[in-house]
């Protein structure tokens, strides 16, 4: 059941939020909508602050997801610098941290997930540092220069984005990473080792097997990383990229079912029928792979702003999406599209050497998920493939001369 004078509160103003407000006035919503963020911004897009805006090649406007004063125009109460900070659902109110409380109709939450600390010595020096909003980028960014060293803990996406971005401005650049290889809980060894060259070639240090324990400093700054067979690599900074977990306590202290996560069904409903959630806090039901999953992407957070716009203003649901990603170091674009769930078999196409190839992840004959660098053919009718759950003939797919539009024929 719609009502579209309905006062929808969105809790927390990023990508998902942000876009679920600008969508419900674009599908008539005509309530009130009130959007509370604990950031200073208006909604901004984060990927670039480890890319593009690092590297000094897009400026803060670029980042907006809409003028500021596109919220007054559109009548979308946007309240910065507040955080919500209880939620009564019986009483369907929210507490601020100012200590007003604002009432609803519908509550959306849309509180992304925050950066995961490391809980050992010297986490609270100066120097030691996260990127998860722009203000952290901000802070990053004066750290960073020539002749500047750089240690980047923990070697996945936004870690490898920062190590790339360190590079680009002139630092020296160490990646300290507990696994073995890059990028281990997400991709294959083909794209750890892939990556780890890479970035060599661009000059990026690796300690690899490295546990970091502490961190060591002088008059309050960090000057080094502790590591557990007792090496010290120095460093004027530290960037802490080991993950993050999602702001899912409004949802879990009021009662609502958490997994790691805000458990929503197709339409980003919660156990409540009264309260949605969206983005990176959501742990939602993925029907080509037949599970529930919390994702961290663009994507995902717009894919379920649309979900939540449609229950809300009484639309029909939107058509599946397949989850897809992406990530930029160097002159690398990296795509990835669908989750390796329940794999059997890799398929290779094309030549890592050549800086232009894509991993396949197969279970049966069916795609499961690819990784494609520099291969925008590959990804794009790969993404079909998964979502289509079309049998494929292995041997053409590993064939770069047979075209990726014969594979899926
Ligand atoms: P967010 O954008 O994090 O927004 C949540 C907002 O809610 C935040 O402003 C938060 O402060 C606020 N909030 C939390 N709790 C409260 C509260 N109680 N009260 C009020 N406000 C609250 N994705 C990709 O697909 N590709 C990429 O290349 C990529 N690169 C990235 C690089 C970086 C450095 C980062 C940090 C993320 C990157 N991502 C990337 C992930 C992507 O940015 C997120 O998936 C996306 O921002 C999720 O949107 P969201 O609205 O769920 O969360």
């Amino acid at each position: 059941m719609s009502d579209l004078n309905a006062h929808v509160v969105i809790i927390g103003a990023g990508h998902a939020g942000g876009t679920l407000a600008a969508l419900l006035r674009q599908y008539g919503h005509t309530g009130r909508i009130t959007m509370i963020g604990d950031e200073p911004h208006a909604p901004y897009q984060r990927p670039p602050l480890s890319k593009a805006w690092l590297k000094g090649e897009a400026d803060a406007d670029s980042l907006a997801l809409k003028p500021l004063a596109f919220y007054a125009e559109a009548d979308i109460d946007f309240r910065p610098n507040l955080r919500a900070v209880k939620l009564e659902r019986s009483a369907r109110k929210v507490t601020l941290s100012d200590g007003s409380q604002v009432d609803y109709d519908v509550l959306v939450l849309a509180t992304g997930a925050r950066a995961i600390a490391l809980p050992i010595p010297g986490a609270d020096l100066a120097g030691v540092m996260f990127l998860r909003t722009a203000t952290d980028a901000e802070a990053l960014k004066a750290k960073v220069g020539p002749g500047k060293r750089l240690a980047v803990v923990g070697g996945g996406y936004i870690g490898l984005e920062v190590a790339a971005s360190g590079r680009a401005l002139g630092a020296e650049v160490v990646v300290l990473e507990r696994e073995t290889r890059l990028l281990a809980r997400v991709a294959t060894e083909v794209l750890s080792d892939f990556f780890r060259r890479y970035h060599e070639k661009h000059g990026v240090g690796f300690e690899l097997g490295a546990s970091v324990i502490g961190f060591e400093g002088d008059n309050g700054h960090v000057t080094g990383v502790k590591l557990a067979d007792g090496r010290v690599i120095g460093c004027d900074a530290a960037v802490v990229g080991v993950g993050a977990h999602p702001n899912d306590e409004l949802a879990s202290e009021s009662g609502l079912e958490t997994a790691r996560g805000v458990v929503v069904d197709l339409e980003a409903r919660t156990s409540d029928p009264h309260v949605f959630a969206i983005g990176d806090v959501a742990h939602r039901p993925m029907p080509i792979y037949g599970r529930m999953f919390r994702m961290e992407s663009v994507p995902n957070a717009l894919e379920q702003a649309k979900q939540a716009a449609c229950a809300i203003t009484g639309r029909p649901a939107p058509a599946g999406e397949t989850p897809w990603q992406w990530s930029d170091q160097y002159d690398l674009k990296l795509q990835i599209a669908g989750y390796a769930f329940d794999v059997d078999e890799i398929v290779v196409r094309g030549d890592p050497a050549s800086g232009k190839f894509a991993v396949f992840h197969l279970k049966g004959d069916q795609l499961q998920s690819v990784e494609a660098i520099n291969a925008p053919p590959e990804f794009m009718m790969g993404r079909q493939l998964i979502g289509n759950r079309k049998r494929l003939d292995k041997a053409k797919l590993a064939d770069p001369s047979v075209s990726m539009k014969e594979v899926a024929a």
